[in-house]
């Protein structure tokens, strides 16, 4: 592009071609979250001024993406020397983030606290000792504005993310922030199963309106996978009401979900927009350095180490779950004070063979359907039967474009695995999925999320 081409490109356009740019390497959560409401508000000798909706917004482009939309500016147009973040017009929040760095040695006890019978939070659970990476800094970052600015920053916050991501912990840790901050604000978590157990109890003793009152009197309303929630109205129906009321008078609530709102099945219309009118953060698998200084980071509360072969043997061969991590080191932890020192890499690999090995982990045939399954809220035989219903069709395709990505079976082969069905149907529904996945980005991370559970459980 010539400069006297780009010397007409408006702000618009230009920030256009930006976002065209950053958006190939960003999840679509990261993105809308990052971009949305953003501008350019000038360009002048050779400096562009950049505008976010507040504070926090401002702060993470100009220290995440600065360089990165600097470059792609840049090379858009040569003159562009200078990149300035400013906070728009329609928030002006403030927020300093803190670095959340590694414990120092002794720091941290590692012991089980006593849960806190008010607020349901085990003090174990901090951001000091959540260690922060790429496939999670959005989602600490959200939440730890949010603790910091109980019902300011982002409200509702929506975290989602696999199993044994660190969903609980984040949140908890947020809970357990809040008090530390404002030791007056009131703060509940609860697991979505226990707030269901609560609903159905509170009906049966005829004391729903003194439940509700009770959940209304928060400051901080933490319901941890509400992806149970999925099917049971009249839970749901109680929690719209809470939730409103909360809402209304600025009330923080932080929900935590396996997948995204609108992938939880059966959830009444009005609760997924308010599960999505807030802040949506996701949560990924760790990648293989913020593994290794998870481990570390847990070595130090375990006020024990081991080298790092052997740290390096345990982060490559568990990549999809943290507790599994945990687990492996608690295993190596257990060996070293029954013998007084620690495995070398032979009886490490030994001592975790069960564990990186276990059967479970063997990805079958049999387990993606399940898996499949089990996300869309079908029987194993739904998806297996003929069924034309819509809800049923676009899972069978997906578990048939699971069997042929993953283990790579033959089109015969998951035809006849399907009751049946002709190779023809298999082809078919694999282009089906293929095509799908060009287009929407909810299919993406579906799929991603499906995986997560085949891989990890
Ligand atoms: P989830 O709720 O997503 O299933 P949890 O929050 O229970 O996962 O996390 C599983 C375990 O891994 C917990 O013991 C938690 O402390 C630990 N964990 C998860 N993420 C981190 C992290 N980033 N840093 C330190 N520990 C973590
Ligand atoms: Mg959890």
């Amino acid at each position: 592009m010539s400069n006297e081409e780009l010397i007409k490109m408006s702000n618009e356009e230009l920030w256009q071609a930006v976002l065209a740019q950053v958006q190939l390497n960003l999840s679509p959560a990261n993105f809308a979250t990052w971009f949305k409401s953003t501008e350019i508000t000038s360009q002048k000798e050779g400096r562009v001024i950049i505008s976010a909706p507040n504070s926090f917004v401002k702060e993470w482009l100009e220290n995440k993406y600065g360089k990165n939309i600097f470059k792609i500016l840049h090379s858009l147009d040569e003159q562009i020397k200078e990149v300035n973040f400013e906070i728009g017009k329609a928030g002006l929040k403030i927020f300093k983030r803190t670095a959340v760095s590694l414990p120092e040695a002794g720091q941290l006890e590692f012991q089980e606290l006593e849960i806190d019978r008010q607020t349901n939070l085990n003090p174990r659970y901090t951001f000091e000792n959540f260690i922060v990476g790429p496939s999670n800094e959005l989602a600490q970052a959200a939440t730890f504005a949010s603790a910091k600015n109980p019902g300011q920053v982002y409200n509702p916050l929506f975290i989602y993310g696999g199993v044994g991501l660190g969903k609980t912990h984040l949140l908890q840790a947020a809970g357990n922030e809040v008090i530390k901050n404002f030791s007056q604000k009131k703060v509940k978590y609860l697991p979505a199963e226990k707030f269901t157990s609560e609903v159905v109890t509170a009906i049966r003793s005829r004391e729903i309106e003194n439940f509700k009152s009770k959940c209304q009197k928060v400051d901080v309303l933490i319901l941890d996978d509400v992806q149970f929630l999925a099917g049971k109205e009249k839970t749901q129906e109680e929690f719209f009401h809470t939730f409103n009321a909360l809402y209304e008078k600025n009330k923080q609530i932080i929900l935590s979900s396996d997948r995204p709102p609108k992938a939880i099945p059966a959830l009444a219309e009005r609760l997924r927009s308010r599960f999505e009118g807030g802040m949506i953060a996701d949560i990924g698998c760790p990648d293989y350095e913020t593994r290794i200084a998870i481990l570390k980071a847990k070595c130090l509360e375990r006020k024990t180490d081991f080298s790092e072969e052997i740290l390096g043997y345990i982060a490559a061969n568990i990549q999809r779950n943290i507790r599994e991590l945990e687990g492996a080191l608690n295993h190596l932890v257990a060996y070293q004070k029954l013998n007084n020192y620690p495995p070398d890499l032979e009886t490490t690999k030994t001592l975790l063979r069960n564990l990186i090995l276990a059967p479970s982990k063997v990805v079958s045939a049999k387990k993606i359907i399940q898996a499949v399954a089990e996300f869309y809220d079908l029987k194993e035989k739904e998806i297996l039967s003929s069924s034309r219903k819509k809800e049923i069709v676009k899972p069978r395709q997906i578990a048939m474009y699971l069997l042929r990505e993953e283990l790579k079976s033959s089109f015969p082969f998951i035809g006849r695995r399907f009751g049946g069905k002709d190779h023809t149907t298999a082809i078919h529904s694999y282009g089906k999925v293929v095509k799908e996945l060009e287009k929407s980005d909810q299919l993406g991370e579906e799929l991603t999320l499906i995986k997560q559970r085949v891989f990890s459980g």
